[in-house]
């Protein structure tokens, strides 16, 4: 029997009538874009997150973009960015008009390395990304305090990272603002693109509002060059539902870790996933690193397990970064781990029988 590595369609299916529920009542409604639905969720993500605001943005990649336009960042100005972490975080900065500048990750979290932050931080630095990868939270206190010293904004890249807890603290509001994706496959996930901002600083609340809607408070108003990045009113209404499965979907994740963890434990050539003490990580994915990577991928692929690799090509290395003049053996760190990762199947409806299937399936690919 197959496991796939997200079973997206069998995700949804669990709450297909509340769903649909919640589909005719925005249907009935006559009301699509920036009504009742958004405002609801926006509370209720909030006090989720225990923030005091949130903002519904189009997608995850704007959510970013959008803190760092409202915090006024742009030519000339230099975001410190991972240099392992999805192309997004970095797409930001530059679609700011400022200079993503890459910082390798801990060996051991493979999130941003608070030690080598100081070095990469010039008169012109303006913020700080954390991203907390794969569902684990950064070391958001280390980080913090380098921004201070210094002035920086903070700014969490939690896509990957609804509900994950970072010394009993939920991600979200542990820097200055926070961006959220909520594309289907992420452990929050719409039926269809959608992103937020969430902060305690209301002026940048009031500022992304402004910016998200065309630059208008008022319509037809416009303050300033403003944007259409607005989450409408059936996602949210979607996402509401999906909200109410978050923490019974991440406890699910989390127990398919521990079995993993469990069962692959001292298995020559594996390196598991390291969770730091002050980390309740949510699993959005669980990856391992091992040298011959692209043979046990295939292997398992044989044995009918699905894999992904996250990610096959680190930023510095695309052809889209060019431009920025890096070549390979510039972030060798993020070079391996890119190289090595591999990520098992992972998800709310996974059983621990399928979780046993991946692990005898590796462990087979392994004598
Ligand atoms: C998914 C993701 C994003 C972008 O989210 P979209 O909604 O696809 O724009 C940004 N950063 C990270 C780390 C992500 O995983």
């Amino acid at each position: 029997m197959a496991i796939p590595f997200l079973d997206l369609k069998a995700i949804n299916l669990e709450q297909a009538a509340e769903l649909e529920d919640a589909f005719h009542r925005v249907l009935n409604s006559g009301w699509y874009v920036l009504g009742k639905e958004v405002e609801a969720f926006e509370h209720e993500f909030s006090s989720y997150c225990e923030a005091e605001h949130t903002i519904g943005v189009a997608n995850g990649l704007d959510a970013i973009f959008l803190i760092l336009k409202a915090y006024g960042i742009g030519p000339g100005d230099e975001v410190i960015v991972p240099s392992n972490t999805y192309i997004a975080t970095w797409l930001a900065a530059s679609h700011c008009g400022a200079i993503p500048v890459p910082v390798e990750p801990d060996e051991q979290t493979y999130n941003i390395d608070p030690l080598k932050i100081e070095a990469a931080i010039t008169p012109r630095t303006k913020a700080i990304i954390a991203v907390h990868l794969y569902g684990q939270p950064a070391d958001m206190d280390a980080i913090n305090a380098v921004a201070q010293r210094h002035g920086l904004k903070v700014i969490e890249d939690a896509a990957q990272a609804h509900g994950a807890l970072y010394k009993g603290r939920r991600v979200g509001s542990l820097g200055d603002a926070a961006a959220f994706s909520f594309y289907p496959g992420k452990n929050l996930g719409a039926i269809g693109d959608g992103g937020a901002v969430t902060t305690n600083d209301a002026k940048l609340a009031e500022s992304i509002r402004v910016y998200r809607n065309y630059g208008s408070r008022v319509k037809y108003h416009n303050e300033v060059l403003g944007f259409n990045s607005r989450l409408d009113e059936l996602q949210a209404a979607l996402l509401r539902v999906k909200l109410s499965a978050l923490d019974g979907g991440n406890a699910t994740r989390a127990k398919i870790a521990r079995l993993y963890s469990e069962k692959l434990a001292g298995i020559q050539g594996i390196v598991l996933p390291f969770v730091l003490d002050s980390a309740n990580p949510v699993w959005h994915l669980y990856v391992i690193c091992i040298d011959k990577r692209d043979a046990l991928q295939k292997l398992l692929a044989n044995l009918g397990v699905g894999t992904m690799i996250h990610y096959p090509i680190p930023p510095h290395l695309q052809p889209s970064y060019a431009a920025l003049g890096y070549k390979l053996g510039d972030f060798p760190i993020a070079e391996r781990i890119h190289q090595q990762v591999l990520s098992l199947p992972m998800g709310p409806t996974m059983s621990v029988r399928d979780a046993q299937q991946v692990t005898d399936a590796v462990k087979a690919s392994f004598v």
